[in-house]
């Protein structure tokens, strides 16, 4: 559970790619700057911790790169005190940043083992952050409406459910698409069924998959 100051210099160093690579808003790369994204990875992978890549965290499931929780966080425009549901909290790393940016956090996550894993590293980093294991696509109907909903799986389309459970004026940053690269979308709901999407570029993620998939994986 260290973080020296080597991590944390090179910490800094991420911030300054990030910055370069286009990502503006300062509440952003500060989170960036807060989080140690080291101990969200296995520790074979710890030298690689600052670079801007994904990385295995087991179950077949990866960290995402640093960019793209940048990038999705920013997209999500998060004021203080916003209630966050994150569908796939894999290594917890988002979860953290979202944290650090002020937010109220419930995330989902279909690998029990991962879940787990993340939920004890953010409770010892004291993030307020709470993991639920379970299916992303049913979103958390007990704890909704959410200011914002993230979505950080290839999602084949977009789930109903998540935008129900968005507040009127709340955001829905999701990647859609299932090939090998989806369109980063944010849907902002401007009145009840009424919505306006934005498309921002090309991303590549793990697929969001259903409940039906794993049950026949019997994962
Ligand atoms: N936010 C994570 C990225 C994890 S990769 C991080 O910062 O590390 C995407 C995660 O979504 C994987 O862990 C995967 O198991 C999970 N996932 C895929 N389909 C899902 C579903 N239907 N419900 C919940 N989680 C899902």
């Amino acid at each position: 559970m260290e973080d020296t100051f080597k991590h944390q210099a090179l910490r800094k160093n991420l911030v300054q790619e990030l910055k370069q690579k286009g990502i503006k808003s300062i509440a952003v790369l500060q989170a960036i700057d807060k989080v140690p994204r080291h101990l969200f990875m296995d520790s074979s992978f710890l030298k690689f911790a600052y670079q801007d890549n994904a990385f295995q965290i087991g179950e077949g499931q990866t960290i995402s790169q640093p960019f793209t929780v940048a990038y999705q966080s920013e997209l999500l425009n998060i004021r203080k005190g916003d209630t966050v549901l994150e569908i796939g909290t894999g290594s917890g790393y988002q979860s953290a940043v979202l944290s650090a940016l002020g937010a109220k956090v419930f995330s989902i996550e279909r690998h029990k083992k991962l879940s787990d894993t993340a939920k004890v590293m953010l409770e010892k980093l004291g993030c307020t952050v709470k993991c639920f294991y379970g299916d992303g696509y049913k979103g958390l109907p007990a704890f909704a409406p959410f200011d914002r909903v993230i979505v950080t799986a290839a999602a084949p389309y977009i789930p109903q459910d998540l935008l129900k459970q968005l507040k009127t004026g709340g955001i829905l940053v999701i990647p859609e698409g299932e090939g090998k690269t989806q369109i980063m979308k944010r849907i902002k709901k401007v009145a009840e069924n009424e919505y306006k999407t934005e498309e921002f570029g090309n991303f590549s993620f793990v697929p969001m998959l259903k409940s039906t998939d794993w049950d026949n994986k019997n994962i």
